[in-house]
């Protein structure tokens, strides 16, 4: 059989394009040598949004192009994405008519999709909005309109959209070679994870989202080319939602280092982050580093009126960027501002950079350069439209999702398993929002395969307690083995495996 696509790499931009192509009509696999949004796309911010910061560097064309898509992505997925106020706490007062001008501009380029019109706050105003913010100094503020997401289930959500749209997905494949007729490309290796058994898989067109990775496949094209991705590291650390006690973000435009920090509630608790330096290479899995917790730290410091400290930390996550060197000298590389198309000489198409807010714009960019390397009549995108998977109104009311609704409309199957099974109605752990419910649902409707799968990314137990998750890896490797047949050895393993895995969640 001949695949019209072969994706290769599960994150938002992979899952993104394959979207694209299957909705498109085109016969598309979709390969992931891990578990899909295991990479940078489990690791973000978990904002859809404009990005202020990209306004105050003039960067007008990617901030619209970016706010625009924030309005499909909630209308499109409105059970996992739902919009945020965000408030500047200002202790000068010319920040409040500085930022405050700069965000009109802001709302403007939302123009129809707007969330709505940001506001200068007095002080009183402001500390009614983030109870806890650092008053010493506090001049007043501005508020405004965000959106804010769950990156790993938005993943699954894409995930399953495209498996609906005729799509075949597979994690734990690994292409470990291209195949050529001739100087074209025209398929790949692929090593399937669990048994270790190579396939070759012939495509028209192969197409490279490897994020951090992708310079890994071009050099399978061609071990001569220049490398093209520069890796940058941003961490989180996860606190207590009580040292905000708000439903609103914090933002703080500037940092001691000019960089931008957020304090945002998810999943209630408190997201701090994020540091930004580079990495010499691309690993699987980056770890924290002291320097990155020391600044977060003392940042947050200063804005909260509690400090908090290494022993208030419920978790910390960090991930890598895939970052474009811009004038590699690549003959047929079309560069764009928000990211990067390659289509080199034998046909390989290599999709990077961009930023989870912008994936189906990229995914729609890219499909238009593979049908072109196919040579077939140019097919209209009709993703701006297409609901994702579990996609509700209902689900569109919640302000500050509870735990369940980013199930969408497949919440009720869940809840009836949770009331029809002895056992499923308990949460993985009792510090856990999770139910055991949730975790058989992932192994039967959501490709689970291993425990990190289901308490990293199907739930998001690892990042909100690195401690309870690794509590919970017992009871899930043994629902994973129930249901997949695996004996004690392996549950053994998987329990070891993940609890070293969670250690790196852990301060
Ligand atoms: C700290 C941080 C915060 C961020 N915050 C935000 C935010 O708030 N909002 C926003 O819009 N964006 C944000 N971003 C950016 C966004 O997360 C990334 O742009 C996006 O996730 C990149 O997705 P990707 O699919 O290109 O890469 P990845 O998610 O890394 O996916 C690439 C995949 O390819 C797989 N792969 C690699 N090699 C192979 C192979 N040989 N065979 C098969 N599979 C392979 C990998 O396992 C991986 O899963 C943030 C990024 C970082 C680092």
């Amino acid at each position: 059989m001949v695949w019209d696509c072969l994706v290769i790499g599960g994150g938002a931009t992979g899952l993104g394009t394959a979207l694209e192509a299957a909705s498109r009509g085109f016969k598309v696999l979709l390969v992931e040598k891990h578990d899909f949004a295991k990479g940078t796309s489990s690791r973000a911010t978990k904002l859809v949004h404009g990005g202020v910061r990209y306004l105050e560097q003039g960067n007008i064309h990617l901030v619209r192009e970016a706010l625009h898509e924030r309005g499909l992505l909630l209308r499109n997925a409105s059970h996992l994405a739902h919009p945020l106020q965000f408030v500047i706490p200002a202790y000068h007062y010319w920040h409040i008519p500085f930022y405050g001008a700069g965000l009109k501009v802001y709302d403007a380029l939302a123009g129809k999709l707007s969330l709505g019109k940001s506001l200068m706050l007095s002080r009183s105003r402001t500390v009614e909005l983030l109870p806890n913010v650092e008053t010493k100094g506090l001049k007043g503020g501005i508020l405004y309109l965000d959106g804010q997401f769950d990156d790993a289930r938005l993943a699954v959500s894409i995930l399953r959209t495209f498996v609906d749209q005729g799509g075949q997905a597979a994690n734990y494949f690994e292409v470990v070679g291209l195949t050529k007729e001739g100087e074209k490309v025209n398929g790949a290796v692929l090593r399937d994870g669990e048994t270790g058994a190579e396939h070759q898989v012939r495509a028209k067109v192969v197409i490279n989202a490897t994020g951090i990775f992708s310079d890994t496949i071009r050099l399978f094209d061609d071990p001569h080319l220049a490398k093209i991705i520069t890796v940058a590291q941003g961490s989180h650390l996860v606190l207590p939602s009580k040292f905000l006690r708000s439903k609103s973000a914090l933002m703080v435009p500037k940092t001691s280092d000019g960089r931008v920090l957020f304090a945002i509630p998810w999943h209630d608790r408190l997201l701090v982050g994020t540091t930004d330096f580079g990495v010499p290479q691309p690993i699987d899995e980056p770890r924290i580093q002291p320097h990155e917790v020391e600044f977060i730290l003392s940042e947050a410091a200063k804005y909260f009126a509690e400090d908090p400290t290494e022993a208030d930390v419920l978790a910390c996550y960090s991930g890598l960027r895939p970052l474009v060197k811009h004038g590699s000298g690549t003959s047929t590389a079309k560069l764009s501002r928000s990211h990067t198309v390659i289509v080199s000489p034998s046909g390989l198409v290599t999709i990077t950079g961009g930023k989870w807010t912008t994936y189906r714009h990229m995914g729609e960019d890219c499909i238009n350069h593979a049908e072109e390397v196919v040579g077939v009549e140019h097919r209209p995108s009709r993703t701006a439209e297409l609901p994702l998977h579990g996609n509700t109104q209902e689900a569109a009311i919640f302000k500050a999702p509870e735990h369940l609704a980013v199930y969408g409309s497949d919440r009720p199957e869940i809840e009836k398993r949770a009331s029809q099974n002895p056992g499923f109605a308990e949460p993985l752990d009792p510090a856990l929002p999770y139910l055991t419910a949730e975790a058989d649902w992932a192994i039967e409707n959501e490709m689970a395969r291993t425990v990190e799968d289901i308490l990293s990314r199907r739930t998001r137990a690892l990042l909100l307690n690195a401690r309870a998750a690794s509590q919970a890896a017992p009871r899930v490797a043994q629902l994973l083995a129930d249901r997949l047949g695996r004996d004690k050895s392996w549950i053994q393993a998987q329990v070891e495996e993940f609890q070293a895995l969670a250690k790196n969640y852990i301060l």
